[in-house]
Order: structure tokens, then C-alpha cells, then sequence
């Protein structure tokens, strides 16, 4: 094992890239493993187009505010494009491209007939009424219905929006087209549309991908100890999961902080964020300090002698700072962009397999594929039929990215970038360019 040096202050300083600035280097990576036309490779680079939109909206005071709103379309070369709205101050243009690249790379790595796409508008959510967000959402709605359509883009909830979020919107664009059409937008209540289990799915594919690691690596679940950072929609229910399949889950966390307890934490006497928002911190706070149960922080949590460490809160979370010191044998990417790319390179040195984001939390956009056919049949699978296809997709994605690790040699998440890029480069090339 080598001892990898310190980044330079330099390094630490452009760690956090931008979501597009990380999109484009993955794909300059991935095109040196495959035989790919350049011109392929600068194609992608580029997004097809990216809307910008105003939305008006009346406040509950009178006040006319007029807020920006964005589509990004990055490639529809495998189907139609595929992804979030997120309500949140910081969305723009150019993270909104990036996101649309990633979401390109893992509608691909798990073979799903979509492109990428994303969007959203520069708000708080939490400054507007329930009221102001159905008025903002309608007009934001009636802004794209040009942009999007079950065959065209197929927007999903992200930060800041929810399945109530999703039913504006298709309902708003259903009464402009004139016909009901759920197939618009997924992530919807199931009751118009919505899918069993889309909720659970990014945290279920997760815990699939987590157990196949533990199987690739020979290891036993029954053996097998979990740190979880995050207990919300992806957290829980890939703790949940793991738990119920064997492993050890010794320490989950919230926004607040972490409990540990190293013979085991029962991770369904915790409510989830969305069920009780902070609940572990309180959890933790019920608990006696005997037998080894410990609160930490969660800089600590990343740094536990867990055999698995599942990064399921936010991004840039382990860094150059502290790469070298993750004890995990395992690190499985729940989250979205949870490792940097000099904490990428730090791993890779020591050893330290990293399940990448685009395969392990792909389930969310995989359950969405399955509403959207739910929608487009106007049949409804039940929950046991949704989980049993997500299983098949993510045994057959995990092994095709296994594949190209065992040919190649090649790091987890090099391995999925190289499935995705074979297969967005192959279509492309068999439809060619025109004209
Ligand atoms: P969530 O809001 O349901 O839960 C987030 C959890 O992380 C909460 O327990 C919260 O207290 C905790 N948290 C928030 N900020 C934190 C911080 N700075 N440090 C430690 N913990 C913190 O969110 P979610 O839907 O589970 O999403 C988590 C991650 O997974 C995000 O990166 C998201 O982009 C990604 N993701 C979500 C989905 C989905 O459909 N929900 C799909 C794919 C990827």
C-alpha cells in the first residue's frame, strides 16, 4: 500500500468542482478506457440545450416576484431525457448541465431508455406558502411544456420539491394539453400514477449494491458492520435493509450528529428524516453512555473502523482532508457526489473500493423508469413486482460494471463510467450524425 502525499493548498482550494466541472472530467476519463470517436466524446460534452424561463408568481401580499427557472437537456441519444427539478437559491444554469451529464451516466450504466435532464428554479422553498409553490409550480409548469412530455423529458422531484410537487405539474400540464397525461413526470403519489416503492428505491438499491460489495469481496453480511452518515430517504432504508439482511448497522446519523454503538443499533425503533426530522440525534440522546454506546460527530462517523461506510447525506463529505484517515474497508456512495475527486484518488491509492453514486443510488431514476411504464400501459405493478424488477436491473447493472473491473482492472467508478460511455457512444454511433 502506498502513502499518497497531501494535496497541494491548491488542490484542497478546487476540490469542491463544480457539478458540470466533474460531469465533463469523468468523460475525458472514462473515453481513455473505450474506443470511442472523439467526436462522440466532444458531443457530450455539450448539453443539447438548456431553457431558461421566468415565473411569475403573485405573493400571498399582492407583490408580483418574478423568479428564473431552468431545463437542461444534455443527450436524448438512448430515449427521452431524464430528471430532477429542484427548488433551491443556488440552482443555475451551468449546475443544472452537470447534473443533466450525471443523470445521462447513470440512466446509461443502468441500461434505462433515458438521456439526462435537469432542472429547477433559484427560490427557497421555505420562504413560499404551500399555496405560492402550487401557483409557482402551475406557471413553471406552463414555462417547459414545450420542453418536456412522457417521450420528450420526463422531469422528477429533487431538492426542495416532493410527489405533491409532481402532481402540479402533471396536473398543470394535463389541463393545457387537454388529456391526462402521468407519464409527464414521475416521483408522483401513487394514487394518479406514482409508482410502489419509488420512495424506498435509491435507498434499496443502496443496501443491493452494498450486499453485492460485501458477496464480491468475500466477506459475510452476518459479519459485516455498517456506518450509515444520513438517516433520510436514502440512509434509512439502506440501513433498514442491510439490518434486516444480517449486518451490523453501528452507527447512523442526522444533520445533527451520530450514535454508535458497536454491537449494534436497531434501526427501526429510529423514525426517518421524513418520518421525524433529527430523530437520531434525540435517539441518541434517550440512550445510556454504558456498553460502548457513543455519540460523535459526523466527521467521526466517516472515520470509523466499520467494515462498510455509507456516505447517504449530502456531497463533498470526504475529502482530501480526511481520506486517509477512512477506516472502512468499503465505502458505497449513497449519497449524491459524497466523495471528492481528490479524496477519489486518495481511496484508490490505499485500496479502498468506492461503489460510485451512478450505480449504487440508481434505483431512485430506475423506480421512475418503471412509473413512467406504469403510466404510459396505465396498468399499476404492485410494490412486491416493483422491488423484484429493481433487484433484476441492479443485478444486472452491478454485473456489467463488475465486469469491466475484473477485465480491466479498472476502479468501481471508472467501471460504471465505462458501461455508461460504451453504451451512449454505441447508439450514437449507429445513428450517426445528421446532417
Ligand atoms: P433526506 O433529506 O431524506 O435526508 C438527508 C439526511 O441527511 C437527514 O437525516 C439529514 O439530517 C442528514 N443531513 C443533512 N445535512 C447533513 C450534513 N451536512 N451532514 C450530515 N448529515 C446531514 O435526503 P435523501 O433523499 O435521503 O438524499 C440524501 C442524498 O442522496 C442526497 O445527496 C441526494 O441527492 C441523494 N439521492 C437521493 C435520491 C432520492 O430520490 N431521495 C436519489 C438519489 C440520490
Amino acid at each position: 500500500m502506498t502513502t499518497p502525499s497531501p494535496a497541494t493548498e491548491n488542490e484542497q482550494a478546487n476540490e469542491l468542482d463544480s457539478a458540470l466541472v466533474t460531469a465533463r472530467r469523468q468523460l475525458e476519463r472514462a473515453a481513455t478506457h473505450v474506443d470511442v470517436d472523439p467526436g462522440v466524446v466532444e458531443r457530450l460534452k455539450h448539453p443539447t440545450r438548456v431553457q431558461q424561463v421566468s415565473v411569475p408568481l403573485e405573493r400571498e401580499d399582492g407583490d408580483i416576484e418574478v423568479f428564473t427557472g431552468y431545463r437542461a437537456q444534455h443527450d436524448d441519444v438512448r430515449g427521452p431525457y431524464k430528471g430532477g427539478l429542484r427548488y433551491h437559491p443556488e440552482v443555475t444554469a451551468e449546475e443544472c448541465t452537470g447534473l443533466s451529464m450525471w443523470m445521462t451516466w447513470k440512466c446509461a450504466v443502468m441500461n434505462l431508455p433515458f438521456g439526462g435532464g435537469k432542472g429547477g428554479i433559484a427560490v427557497d422553498p421555505k420562504s413560499l406558502t404551500e399555496d405560492e409553490t402550487e401557483r409557482l409550480t402551475r406557471r413553471f409548469a406552463e414555462e417547459l411544456r414545450d420542453a418536456v412530455g412522457p417521450t420528450k423529458d420526463v422531469p422528477a422531484p429533487d431538492m426542495g420539491t416532493d410527489a405533491q410537487t409532481m402532481a402540479w405539474f402533471m396536473d398543470a400540464y394535463s389541463m393545457q394539453q387537454g388529456e391526462t397525461i402521468p407519464g409527464v413526470v414521475t416521483g408522483k403519489p401513487p394514487v394518479i400514477g406514482g409508482s410502489y416503492g419509488r420512495e424506498e428505491a435509491p435507498g434499496r438499491s443502496t443496501a443491493i449494491a452494498t450486499r453485492e460489495a460485501i458477496q464480491y469481496y468475500e466477506r459475510e453480511i452476518s459479519e459485516t458492520t455498517v456506518a450509515v452518515q444520513g438517516f433520510g430517504s436514502v440512509g434509512a432504508n439502506a440501513a433498514r435493509l442491510l439490518e434486516e439482511w444480517g449486518a451490523t448497522v453501528v452507527a447512523v446519523s442526522d444533520v445533527n450528529g451520530a450514535v454508535y454503538d458497536p454491537d449494534g443499533i436497531d434501526v427501526d425503533l429510529i423514525p426517518s428524516h421524513d418520518e421525524e426530522p433529527e430523530a437520531v440525534t434525540s435517539f441518541a440522546n434517550e440512550l445510556d453512555d454504558g456498553d460502548g454506546v457513543r455519540r460523535l460527530s459526523n466527521a467521526e462517523l466517516l472515520e470509523l473502523d466499520a467494515d462498510v461506510l455509507i456516505p447517504a447525506a449530502v456531497g463533498n463529505v470526504i475529502t482530501a482532508e480526511n481520506a486517509d484517515a477512512i477506516a472502512a474497508d468499503i465505502v458505497v456512495e449513497g449519497a449524491n457526489g459524497p466523495t471528492t475527486f481528490a479524496a477519489d484518488t486518495i481511496l484508490e491509492e490505499r485500496g479502498v473500493p468506492v461503489i460510485p453514486d451512478i450505480l449504487a443510488n440508481a434505483g431512485g431514476v430506475t423506480v421512475s423508469y418503471f412509473e413512467w411504464l406504469q403510466d404510459i400501459n396505465r396498468r399499476q405493478w404492485s410494490l412486491e413486482r416493483v422491488n423484484d424488477e429493481l433487484e433484476e436491473h441492479m443485478l444486472d447493472a452491478w454485473g456489467d460494471v463488475r465486469a469491466e473491473v475484473d477485465a480491466a482492472g479498472l476502479t468501481w467508478r471508472d467501471a460504471a463510467y465505462v458501461v455508461a460511455l460504451s453504451r451512449i457512444a454505441e447508439a450514437k454511433e449507429t445513428r450517426g450524425l445528421w446532417p
